[in-house]
Formats: structure tokens, sequence, C-alpha cells
């Protein structure tokens, strides 16, 4: 029995100190991870987002999906991952996903097809790479990247960005594999709406700037930090619904939809491109950061809704710092956005109110 008594408390002596030196192990782990903190942010499109519009299964659907980008995300950074692998890596699950305005889930032009922009920087040299107009790029993030590491240009557009994908490698696909059927009816019904504002004796400009927010918006994007202290950015999307072709928004144009540099911030942003493009919106947050020495979250705040807002420009975007600080301010009723750091959980967001 004695025996018995002793063996046990030898091995719970043993189970302790195993257990000790585990939860010291981690804890030097996550030490070594706050002094190079990781952190990202990703969002999926702002506009007009209502609860009132989502059933419970659907809503679940968004937000797993939403984990599901920053988590991905976040795992390339936290195995030693650069930012700009984490941004892409992120970016790709959600223009793999039908519920957004990217890749998968493009919206339509006028002209039935699918058109899409993207870009991507890194914080570190001011490196940046896009693509405008693509039609046949399953992942247009992708093409932007080997833009910025495999050719001499920033951005390349149209059949040249096609051209250039084949040289790369990429497989060129099948326009009709973005179709979908819910973007469809959006075409439909933007369609209709524009027609009757056109009835009305509106010209074509008037009655697209009729349209409801809804078919101007939701795209996707992320900002990271890696453990090296480099941030990126990247953004990718279909455009609006009911775009002319060969229209361009900000998300391809480096410092309107994507900034990045180490000396101030990076940033993605969504929403009313054309506003996003005439106001710098990207760039002119790092700059008042970088020289008024402003923290991301005021620079963000004063750009978002006291320029944009005024103005008439819908939409949101996401920002990070050196430090892993991250802000996501939007001045719509919601924006698709999660974001995790080496010392924060997952966080998912849609509504303005969470
Ligand atoms: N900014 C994008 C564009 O204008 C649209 C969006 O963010 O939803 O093309």
């Amino acid at each position: 029995m004695k025996q018995i008594q002793f063996k046990s408390s030898v091995l719970i002596a043993l189970f302790s100190f195993l257990t000790l030196t585990n939860a010291s192990f981690a804890q030097s782990m996550r030490l070594d991870k706050t002094s190079k903190p990781i952190a990202i942010a990703i969002h999926g499109g702002a506009g007009t987002i209502e609860k009132s519009r989502f059933t419970p299964e659907k809503e679940k659907a968004y937000r797993d999906k939403l984990a599901q980008a920053v988590e991905t995300g976040y795992s390339v950074l936290d195995k030693g991952g650069s930012s700009l692998d984490a941004v892409t890596a992120a970016i790709n699950v959600l223009e793999n996903s039908p519920f957004f305005n990217a890749g998968k889930g493009a919206v339509y032009t006028y002209d039935e097809t699918h058109e899409m922009d993207a870009s991507i920087m890194y914080g570190k040299n001011r490196q940046a790479g896009a693509v405008a107009g693509v039609k046949q790029i399953e992942n247009p993030i992708n093409l932007a990247r080997l833009v910025m590491d495999e050719s001499v240009h920033v951005m390349l557009s149209g059949e040249g960005a096609e051209q250039f994908a084949k040289t790369q490698g990429v497989e060129l696909v099948d326009n009709k594999i973005f179709d979908t059927e819910h973007r469809y009816k959006s075409l439909l019904k933007a369609k209709e709406k524009m027609k009757k504002a056109e009835q009305e004796n509106k010209n074509y400009q008037a009655a697209h700037n009729a349209l409801e927010v809804e078919y101007k918006v939701g795209t996707v994007g992320a900002v990271a930090l890696d453990s090296f202290g480099n941030i990126a950015a990247g953004t990718s999307t279909g455009g609006m619904t009911n775009k002319r072709f060969g229209r361009i928004g900000d998300s391809p144009v480096i410092g309107a939809g994507t900034f990045a540099d180490n000396n101030s911030c990076a940033v993605s942003a969504t929403g009313h491109g054309e506003y996003f493009i005439r106001y710098n919106v990207a760039a002119d947050i790092c700059a008042r950061v970088q020289y008024q020495d402003k923290s991301i979250e005021q620079a963000g705040e004063e750009v978002i809704h006291n320029i944009l807002m005024p103005a008439g420009g819908t939409g949101g975007v996401i920002i990070i710092d050196t430090q892993g600080n991250i802000s996501m301010p939007f001045n719509t009723t919601g924006m698709y956005r999660a974001k995790k750091t080496s010392s924060t959980p997952t966080y998912v967001g849609i509504f303005d109110d969470e």
C-alpha cells in the first residue's frame, strides 16, 4: 500500500514539474512574442450592412469566413512568415469565397462580365504591385504580388496584365467562373434603378449616383505586421456593380486604396472608389501619422469621418502600425472585418455597434 502511495506521489511530483516547465516555456514563448509583436487585420467591404438583412445562419457563415481568413494570415506570421505572405494568404481566402466582392464573388459590369483590380505594398521598402481590369485571373492579389516581385513595373492592366500572368505560369481562367446568382440579381436590380433614373432625364452619371451604396462597395483587404517589424497592405476587388467596362477604382491605386510604409502605417480601403482616389485616402492617413505625429486611430477617424463623409464618400479602412496597433474606422452602417494580434484573440465584427 505504502509503495503505491509513494509511487503516486512521485508521479504527481513529476506531473507538476512537467506542467510548470511547460507553463514557463509557454510564458517565455509569449514573452518572446510580446517583444516582437505580430498582428493582422482584414476587411470584406463596407456598406449598407444591417442586421435585419441577415439570418442567423448567414451571419454565422460570414463570421466564420472572416475568422478563417484572419487566422490563415495570422498563422503565416506566427510561423515567422512575412507580412506580405500573410496579407496574400488572408486575401486568398476571401477571394475564394463567393461572399465577398473579389475573385469568386466579384460583381458584374454593365456588360455582364467581371473586371477585377488588386494591389499590394510592402512597408519595408515601399515596393508595390497592382493589376487593373483583369478578367481571367482567379486570384488577382497573387498577380499584383508577381507584378511587384517579378516585373519592373508597379501597375499592369487588362490584356497586358494577363499576358504577363502567362509568362509567370499563372493559369488564365474563364470569366464565367466568377458568375454568381446573387451578384447577377444585384446587377439586374441596379440596371432597373438606373433605367428609372434615366427615364427621369438623369444622364448616366447622375443615374449612377442615384444607386444605393450597396451597389458600390464590397471589396476585400488585409494589413499585417510581421515579426521582423515590417508592415504590408493588400486590396482586391471586383469594383462596383454595373460599372462601365474599363472603369478602374481605388483598389489598385497605390495611395488611394492601398498604402504601406514602415515610417507610418499600412492601409487597405473599401468604399466608393472615386472618392478614395480623389482624396488619396490611404496615403493621406499615413501622412498624418508620419508628419503630424498622429496615432493611426486619430488619422483614420479624421480622414474617414471629417474629410470623406462631408464630401459624400462612403466606406472604411483598416490600418496597422509597426507596433501592431490596429484601427478600423468606417462611415457606413457596417464593415466586414476581423483582427488578431499576438496579445489579443480573434475579433470579428460586421455592424457598427460591435
Ligand atoms: N473601392 C472599390 C471600388 O471602388 C469598391 C469597394 O470597396 O467595395 O472599386
